[in-house]
C-alpha cells in the first residue's frame, strides 16, 4: 500500500519519508518532547508504532525527486548538425527565434509571438533535434519533457507536473518547453494511453497555462508528435499550439545532407559517394542514417581491430578509412523506417490533419 503512493519516490526520499513517519508517531505519543534536541530513551523507541496516519501525514510534506527535478538545458545542437529541412528551419527561426531575438519589430508590427508549435512527422525526422536547436541559436533554456514519462512519473500528479513546469520555464525565461510525443497525453478522448481522465486533466492544465501565458513572456512550447489527427482540437486553437510546422520524410538531397552531417568527421575512403548512399536511402529518416554511419564506423573499427597488431596500433591508426563496402554492410544491418505502407499512411493522416487545419 505504501508503495503505491510513492510513486516517483527515489530511496532519499523514502529515506526521508520513513523518518517523517517515526518523528510524527513520536510528536504522538510524546508531544512533550523536543525532537530537535533532546534525547529519546530507548524503551520510548522500543514502543513507537508508526501509525498509517503518520505516515499520511508525512506523506503530505515530501515531494518525490522526481517532480523536483526539472531540468533545465542549454542544448549545443546547433542549426548545422540538422541536416535538410530548410523549410522547416526557416520556420521555427520565424516563429520562434526572431520574437525572442527582435521583440521590438514585433512590436512595432503589431504581430503576435508565437506561445506554440506542433512539429509532426514520423519517428526519427528530427524533430528533437529541430526544437534544441532552434532553443539554442535564440539562446534559450530547454526543458524537455516526454508525453508518457509526465504520464507515469507523476502518477496522480501530472496536473502540477505540468504546472512546475512552467513555473520552471518562467523562472528561467527565455525557454524553449518541448513536450515530445503530445499525442499521448492530449490525443483525443478514449485516445490517450491508460486514460483514466489523467488525460483531460492535463489537457486542461496545459491550456490553462497556454491561456495564461503573456505574450512575449519569454516561454515556447514546441510539442511533437507523429499522430497530428489524434491531438485534442481544443489545444490547436489560435493562441495555442497554433503553428503547424510538418517534419517530413527525407528526399534524396536531405538525406544526402543528413550523411554530411553524419560523416563530417569521420574519415572516410574516397570510395565512398554521399551522392550514391543518398540514392540507396530511400525511407530511412535520420536517425536510421545516423545508425548506417555508425554501422559503417564500427564494420572498419572490427576490421582494422582484427587485423592488426596491438603494438602497431599507434602507427597505423591515421591510415584507416571507412570504405563503401562497409557502408554497403552497414545499408544490410539498418533498415529504412518508413516503408512505402507506412509513408502512404503517414502522407494520408498528415493531408488530412493540414486539410483540417
Ligand atoms: P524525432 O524527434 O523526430 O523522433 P530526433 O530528432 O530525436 O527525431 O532524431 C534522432 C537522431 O537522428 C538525432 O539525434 C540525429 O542524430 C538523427 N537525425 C534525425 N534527423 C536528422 C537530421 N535532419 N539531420 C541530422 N541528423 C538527424
Amino acid at each position: 500500500q505504501y508503495a503505491e503512493s510513492t510513486h516517483g519516490f527515489v530511496g532519499a526520499d523514502l529515506e526521508s519519508l520513513a523518518r517523517e513517519s517515526a518523528m510524527n508517531a513520536l510528536r504522538r505519543i510524546r508531544p512533550e518532547l523536543d525532537l530537535e534536541s533532546e534525547e529519546i530513551d530507548a524503551d520510548v523507541l522500543d514502543s513507537l508504532e508508526v501509525s498509517e496516519r503518520d505516515f499520511k501525514e508525512a506523506l503530505k510534506g515530501i515531494q518525490p525527486s522526481a517532480m523536483r527535478e526539472v531540468f533545465v538545458e542549454v542544448p549545443d545542437v546547433t542549426w548545422n548538425d540538422v541536416g535538410g529541412l530548410g523549410d522547416t528551419k526557416e520556420q521555427l527561426r520565424e516563429t520562434i527565434q526572431w520574437p525572442l531575438d527582435y521583440p521590438e519589430v514585433f512590436e512595432q508590427m503589431d504581430m503576435q509571438a508565437a506561445k506554440g508549435v506542433l512539429m509532426y512527422g514520423p519517428p526519427g525526422t528530427g524533430k528533437t533535434l529541430l526544437a534544441k536547436a532552434v532553443a539554442n541559436e535564440a539562446q534559450s533554456n530547454f526543458i524537455s519533457i516526454k508525453g508518457p514519462e509526465l504520464l507515469n512519473k507523476y502518477v496522480g500528479e501530472s496536473e502540477k507536473g505540468v504546472r512546475e513546469v512552467f513555473e520552471k520555464a518562467r523562472s528561467n525565461a527565455p525557454t524553449v518547453i518541448f513536450f515530445d510525443e503530445i499525442d499521448s497525453i492530449a490525443g483525443e478522448r478514449g485516445q490517450r494511453q491508460g486514460d483514466s481522465g489523467v488525460g483531460e486533466r492535463v489537457v486542461s492544465q496545459l491550456l490553462t497555462e497556454l491561456d495564461g501565458l503573456e505574450e512575449l513572456e519569454d516561454v515556447v512550447v514546441i510539442a511533437t508528435t507523429n499522430r497530428p489527427d489524434l491531438i485534442d482540437s481544443a489545444l490547436l486553437r489560435p493562441g495555442r499550439l497554433d503553428r503547424h510546422v510538418h517534419v517530413p520524410v527525407p528526399d534524396e538531397d536531405a538525406r544526402k545532407a543528413i550523411f554530411d552531417v553524419h560523416t563530417r568527421n569521420k574519415p572516410l575512403a574516397e570510395s565512398v559517394d554521399l551522392e550514391w548512399l543518398a540514392a540507396e536511402t530511400e525511407g530511412y529518416v535520420g536517425a536510421d542514417i545516423e545508425a548506417v554511419c555508425r554501422e559503417a564506423s564500427m564494420a572498419a573499427s572490427r576490421e582494422f581491430i582484427n587485423s592488426v597488431d596491438p603494438e602497431e596500433m599507434d602507427d597505423t591508426i591515421g591510415n584507416v578509412r571507412i570504405g563503401k563496402q562497409h557502408f554497403e554492410h552497414a545499408l544490410e544491418e539498418v533498415n529504412p523506417s518508413v516503408t512505402p505502407d507506412t509513408r502512404e499512411q503517414y502522407e494520408e493522416l498528415e493531408e488530412e490533419f493540414q486539410q483540417a487545419e
